[in-house]
């Protein structure tokens, strides 16, 4: 009997991590997943469009976590990020780089 499974495989099939976001676009509230791969890791210190009213600019705000590699996460635009407070945050797997 040669069917010893071979796998190994480690917990890697869906990598990243997935933002449950809210665009904070008045009048547009759309709620989406992003996943967050290291490939596009760069969305975290930078901006996207929302995919719903296209409005650029979009910040992404973590709010916390909500699940085994599940964010919470607010598209904020710069009229409405007021301030930024990004500091006492602990880090996970794509600790924020803004300064
Ligand atoms: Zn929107």
């Amino acid at each position: 009997m040669q069917t010893i499974a071979t796998r190994h495989e480690p917990h890697t099939a869906a990598k990243g991590v997935v933002y449950r976001t809210t665009c904070q676009n008045p009048g547009c509230g759309f709620k989406f997943d992003l996943r967050i791969t290291p490939e596009n890791a760069g969305l975290l210190g930078g901006t996207m469009p929302c995919p719903r009213c296209h409005r650029r600019g979009g910040m992404l705000k973590r709010e916390g976590r909500l699940g085994d590699r599940l964010f919470g996460a607010k598209l904020m635009f710069r009229a409405l990020a007021v301030s930024h407070g990004t500091g006492e945050d602990e880090g996970d797997l794509f600790s924020e780089r803004l300064n």
